[in-house]
């Protein structure tokens, strides 16, 4: 036996490593990243403020401060906290260790946000994946039966969902919280919220189970990696026990500091890129033969009716978005395409025209 095959759990062994492209030279439209940056006076100020970070000194694992400006600019309702997290897929993480009874289970719709399966069985847990409808909506019957079955301890709701991009009917996910009750959590990940405008966290009071996530990544901060999650001070509680003392750095905590100090640029970005979402949509619906799906997201999905030749066109072209065709049934000949600024977005409109034509 060799020393891999004599350390390495089994199921880690087979698992493939996550595949990142090489995005060098190319318009980059794969990773819903936004494309502004901030004014460079802010950003000169920015530097001068990281430059005097004690960065010889550990964080304060507390957060306060950091947890203070959040709650106050993200609406949290008075009285709920937060746990902080490595970007989500810390707090994902943190999620699905603190709640690995044996015998516990995961649920989450599906195609749907691949970490959360990923963090469920890396933790011992079962995965159990509930497939949309063909519309990308919930089949809310099949998931109350799921539940009835599995009684999960996690419950998993992107809103909007990723990469389906639409936002599932809220009724619906009351149903579904109401559903879980008090042997499981529901947690409502809200990455795209800026683009959406619809959130849960209000709702927070009013079903002890539930815990909505967000995260600065999609909002031009994917490289700080800094997510965060709220839930009944109870849960919190436990979560924090969990997550790793100095989690988040003080380079991160400080530029987050510095960003929420100027959210009135972080809002305007998220309102042109919604404006492009729109105008996209519009243009690519135009096309013969393309199918584009609803979105509240920063990013479209399309059906066309060969995905790996128009993929493959796109690469050619220097554009690279994300071929989603082959990650569940549903999703046949499917494209995700990161909304940009207009330059990019019209580069890549350009080139989704020739990959169809030639
Ligand atoms: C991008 C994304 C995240 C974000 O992950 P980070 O680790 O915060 O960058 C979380 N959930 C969904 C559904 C996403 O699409």
């Amino acid at each position: 036996m060799s020393l891999i095959e004599h350390i390495i759990r089994p199921d880690v062994r087979a698992l493939s490593a996550y595949h990142v492209q090489d995005a060098q030279g190319f318009v980059k439209l794969d990773a819903m990243e936004n494309p502004y940056t901030l004014p460079p006076a802010l950003l000169a100020e920015l530097g001068q403020q990281l430059a005097d970070v004690a960065m010889n000194r550990y964080p304060v694992p507390s957060y306060t401060s950091l947890k203070q400006k959040i709650c106050a600019t993200q609406s949290v309702p008075a009285g709920f906290d937060l746990v902080l997290g490595n970007g989500s897929d810390e707090l994902i993480a943190i999620l699905s260790i603190a709640c690995a009874k044996p015998g516990a289970k995961v649920l989450a719709p599906l195609p749907g946000f691949v970490m959360y399966a990923m963090s469920a069985r890396l933790a011992g847990m079962e995965f159990i994946g509930v497939d949309l409808q063909a519309d990308f909506s919930l089949d809310l019957p099949a998931m109350l039966a799921a539940i009835a079955l599995h009684r999960p301890a996690i419950t998993y709701l992107a809103y909007p969902n990723n990469p389906t991009g639409g936002l599932f009917d809220p009724a619906d996910m009351i149903e579904i919280i109401r559903a879980v009750g008090d042997t499981g959590v529901v947690v409502v990940d809200e990455a795209y919220q800026p683009f959406a405008q619809t959130s849960f966290l209000p709702r927070l009071a009013e079903f002890p189970n539930l815990v909505v996530m967000r995260t600065f990544s999609k909002l031009g901060l994917a490289g700080i990696r800094l997510g965060y999650m709220s839930a009944s001070p109870a849960l919190l509680h436990e979560f924090d026990k969990v997550r790793p003392p100095y989690n988040v750095n003080v380079l991160t905590q400080t530029a987050a500091e510095f960003v929420l100090r100027h959210t009135d640029i972080l809002d305007q970005q998220a309102a042109l890129l919604r404006a492009e979402r729109s105008r996209m949509r519009a243009a690519l619906a135009q096309l013969a033969g393309v199918e584009v799906f609803d979105s509240a997201a920063n990013f479209l999905l399309l059906r066309v009716p060969d995905v790996d030749r128009v993929f493959a066109r796109l690469l050619e072209h220097k554009v690279l978005v994300k071929n989603v065709g082959k990650m569940h049934a549903l999703l046949r000949n499917c494209l995700r395409i990161t909304v940009s600024t207009p330059e990019e977005n019209s580069l890549f409109f350009d080139a989704f025209v020739a990959s169809l034509a030639s």
